[in-house]
């Protein structure tokens, strides 16, 4: 039986599913501001990389963070804290040992101390997997959940930044219409609050997302965690890889 990598949600039904990868990270507290200013909830794919490691949030709260306190947070306000590996690296090229322990079970089980729950689903780096890496992330009892939009907000190309509050870093295409022109019933949007652990994500997001969340709450969409999507059923898998 071929294994299932979930894409959408429902199409019949008007949830959809912001995802944040490659975090925590400078801008995590930033958005994690918009999603409250709406009452939304989010799934974050976190590198347990980002989470152990100390980072320095600027002209905010006026002190240091560390990830472990963000992704607290982000538990705490009711986002769903998800794995996305160790340390960002493709893994179809590690061994078996490598993906099990130094990167799934590794993240696993400092997402699990630090929250209290063990986490259910993962994303892979770049989307990268093959048969092996998701038979392993099973031995794990992962779920596999890849995306159906792209904000872009990792492009390197120009951006555009709608309201102008805040800076992107790089980009910039239009993440605000990528949005707006991708989302439909059951859309997994991916967006990014870290950028593989190394740069930071694209600010551009930010003023993004504080532009369109409330005009798809308008036209009828409600933003729901990763399991909250697929609890309404009907989903679309990949069976091939
Ligand atoms: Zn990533």
């Amino acid at each position: 039986m071929p294994d299932e990598i979930i894409v959408q949600g429902n199409p019949d039904i008007h949830n959809i599913a912001l995802t944040f990868d490659d975090g925590p990270g400078r801008i995590t507290p930033y958005i994690l501001d918009v999603l409250r200013k709406y009452g939304v909830k989010a799934t974050f794919f976190c590198l347990g990389c980002c989470i152990e490691k100390n980072i320095i949030v600027q002209e905010y709260t006026g002190k240091d963070l560390t990830g472990s306190e963000i992704v607290k947070r982000a538990n705490d306000e009711g986002h769903l804290i998800a794995i996305h590996s160790y340390n960002h690296r493709a893994l179809p090229g590690l061994t078996e040992e490598e993906i099990l322990d130094n990167e799934l079970s590794r993240t696993k089980n400092i997402i699990t101390n630090l929250t209290g729950k063990a986490p259910v689903y993962f994303r892979p780096p770049y989307g990268s997997i093959d048969d092996r890496v998701n038979k392993i992330s099973k031995v794990l009892g992962l779920k596999t959940v890849l995306w159906s939009c792209r904000s872009a907000d990792s492009s390197t190309e120009t951006a555009i930044v709608p309201d102008g509050s805040l800076r992107y870093k790089y980009g910039p295409v239009d993440i605000y219409k990528n949005i707006m022109e991708t989302t439909g019933n059951g859309s997994i949007i991916l967006c990014h609050d870290g950028h593989s652990g190394k740069r930071d994500a694209n600010l551009g997001i930010v003023s993004a997302l504080d532009k369109a969340i409330p005009e798809l709450q308008k036209k009828g969409f409600n933003f729901v965690t990763i399991d909250e999507l697929l609890a309404a059923g009907n989903y679309t898998i990949h069976k091939s890889i």
